[in-house]
């Protein structure tokens, strides 16, 4: 098939363009391809990132040279703690691997400088004119999306945000297992998720219900008074380090679905057509997995009308089954300030059923060893919820 080459400006070098960028440019090294991105090459949101289950080893058949340094920078573990009033319930069975997002991203901008990509940092997009003329435009601009945004009417985004509020930290403490530590504090509900993404730093991110945070004042509190107050509600988690803050703010988390994935020679990638809750650990992956299947159905079909249409045909159905869990997680976490008075091992069961997609037959195959724990719990206490 003949493959003429491309002119394709990118909106945003986060996971999804970059990524995009790369395997394009690899594929025909004649496309002309140029990243914008509003942020120093340096510079990030966030911290690290986690990824479970078979992490990104589906990134190594797509470009070796990249995986390879991915890989190497990744902190690996098992098993997952569930800690609540301080008991911690460990739960085996599952593998994740964690990584700085400023590494993941510095390594992917390395590569597609490497292939000849041209990224321009330091440079907002207000409007797609910079790219009239250009074959294929991809807004890979992240939740808040000016590319969406700009086309709105022919995407039809449907946003909602979430009731619960969280914030993003680090910190020095190196935590074993990516774990849940739930906390009350004065008259407040907290859960933290923490994990170990490099060898001196941990992700810690604090969330809340909606009340829990009224009554404690965030919203009167500055950067530094709110991080001081987490820092007092998982003091005992924390064993004497301290949060770190990169502009800390508390938010609600913004959900995020398209009707439409593309309109005329624009297409949108990551979280700016969808955003994927954090507690199942699954973004960046499926920003990287939505990169992969754009360079897919271009690799099929080099007319760019008829590849857009093909990632979407092909695509969605993988985006919605993701969608589905992660929706069935987040309404778990807006109500975990209800369950409070549950036990450890009742707590960590109903967490860990509460996707819906499996029995506890399938929890035996998956966690032996947490499942035997909690059989003889249920029999010991008569709080039996197998299902
Ligand atoms: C608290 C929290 C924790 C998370 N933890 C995890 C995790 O553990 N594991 C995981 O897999 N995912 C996690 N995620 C999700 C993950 O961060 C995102 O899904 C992922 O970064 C999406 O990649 P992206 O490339 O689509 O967008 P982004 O990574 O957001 O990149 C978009 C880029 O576009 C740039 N940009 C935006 N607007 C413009 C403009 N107008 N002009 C130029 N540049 C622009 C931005 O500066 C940014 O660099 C988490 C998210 C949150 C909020």
């Amino acid at each position: 098939m003949k493959r003429l080459p491309l002119t394709i400006g990118i909106v945003g070098a986060g996971p999804a363009g970059l990524y995009f960028a790369l395997l394009m440019k690899k594929s025909n090294p004649a496309h002309r391809i140029t990243i914008v991105e509003q942020n120093p090459a340096h510079l990030t949101y966030g911290w690290g990132v986690v990824f479970s289950g078979r992490a990104l080893s589906f990134l190594r058949s797509m470009d070796v040279d990249s995986y390879g340094e991915i890989e190497g920078q990744m902190q690996k573990w098992d098993d997952q703690t569930i800690i609540h009033k301080n008991e911690a319930v460990r739960i085996d069975g599952s593998v994740y691997s964690g990584i700085a997002r400023i590494a993941l991203l510095n390594i992917l901008q390395r590569h597609c400088r490497r292939v000849g990509v041209e990224i321009r940092f330091e440079e907002r997009i207000n409007d797609l004119d910079l790219f009239s003329g250009y074959h294929l435009i991809v807004g890979a601009d992240g939740v808040n999306s000016t590319v969406r945004a700009q086309l709105a009417e022919f995407f039809q985004p449907r946003i909602s945000f979430l009731s619960n509020k969280y914030i993003w930290y680090g910190t020095h403490q190196l935590f074993d297992t990516l774990s849940l530590i739930f906390r009350e504090y004065r008259n407040g509900c907290y859960v933290g998720h923490c994990y170990r993404y490099s060898d001196s730093l941990s992700t810690f991110i604090v969330e809340c219900d909606e009340a829990t945070w009224e009554r404690a004042g965030f919203a009167r509190m500055g950067e530094q008074e709110s991080k001081a107050y987490c820092e007092e509600i998982f003091r005992a988690d924390l064993k004497g380090h301290s949060l770190l803050s990169n502009k800390a703010a508390w938010l609600n988390f913004k959900a995020v679905v398209n009707q439409n994935w593309r309109y005329d020679n624009v297409v949108l990638l990551g979280d700016a057509l969808r955003t994927v809750h954090f507690s199942i650990g699954s973004g960046t992956r499926m920003a990287l997995e939505d990169a992969i299947a754009v360079y897919r159905a271009f690799e099929e079909h080099p007319e760019v009308d008829e590849a857009l249409k093909a990632f979407e045909e092909r695509h969605r159905p993988n985006v919605d089954r993701l969608l589905s869990i992660a929706r069935r997680s987040y309404d778990w976490y807006e109500n975990f300030h209800c369950k409070m008075g549950m036990d450890a091992m009742g707590l960590a069961y109903d967490y860990m059923m509460r996707s819906g997609r499996i029995d506890f037959a399938a929890l035996k195959q998956r966690a032996p060893r947490f499942s035997a724990s909690y059989e003889a719990w249920a029999q010991r206490t008569g709080q039996d919820k197998r299902v």
